[in-house]
């Protein structure tokens, strides 16, 4: 399972928009955003290039990518089976990509970064409908139950962070019982369950040429 592990500020700084990749580290001073919130690279301060269509486009589908943490090929898996489900094609997409696992554990605030998250569930820390799933993509549906195993360290690390992300809020699609570790799926996330500043419509252009 191929990530990227280069800088996740770099990313930020390339898309020129914060990004939340790295949990707390994001919401201090240290964020490296706010530091130098210009294009990386040597010549990234005096860079200022007005981008074409196609530029637009692939930035947008760039940073959706890094956002989610995933790579082109999986991405675009996602874009084929999106396109061929009934619906919005943008809006299906990004319901695919919310209804990873790796996701519903940051958006219930178990981990403060989807990276956190995503090791979790690789670390085996993750159970859906009492089973073991270990795998980042799995993708949940309505009525599935999410729980984090009952094991001493993690139930602490866990508990930890869901009290300091509280404030973060939930979307409507999952039910969170925070004491007891555990999620509901509700529904199927909807486009406006999401509220990431995210042009689909860039993306569906750029993979339609
Ligand atoms: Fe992006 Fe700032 Fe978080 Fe780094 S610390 S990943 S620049 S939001």
């Amino acid at each position: 399972m191929a990530r990227y592990t280069g800088s996740s500020c770099r990313v930020c700084r390339r898309e020129a928009v914060k990004l939340f990749l790295k949990g707390q580290r994001c919401y201090t001073e240290k964020c490296g955003f706010d530091k130098r919130s210009y294009a990386p690279g040597q010549h990234g301060k005096g860079r200022r290039i007005k981008l074409s269509n196609y530029g637009l486009q692939l930035r947008e589908k760039q940073k959706v990518k890094k956002v989610y943490g995933i790579l082109e090929r999986q991405f675009r898996k996602y874009f084929q089976t999106a396109s061929r489900s009934k619906g919005i094609t943008g809006s299906k997409l990004l319901e695919l990509l919310e209804r990873r696992l790796d996701n519903v554990i940051f958006r219930a605030c178990f981990a403060s970064s989807r990276p956190a998250a995503r090791q979790m569930v690789m670390h085996g820390h993750v159970l859906v409908n009492n089973r073991k799933v270990d795998i980042p993509s799995f993708s949940v549906k309505t009525g599935d139950n999410v729980v984090i195993k009952p094991k001493e360290k993690t139930v602490k690390i866990v508990k930890e962070s869901a009290d300091k992300l509280k404030d973060r809020g939930y979307p409507g699609w999952i039910d969170v019982d925070k004491e007891g570790l555990k999620v509901k799926i509700a529904r199927l996330p909807e486009r406006s369950d999401i509220a990431a500043d995210i042009k689909e419509q860039l993306i569906i252009e750029l993979y339609s040429k």
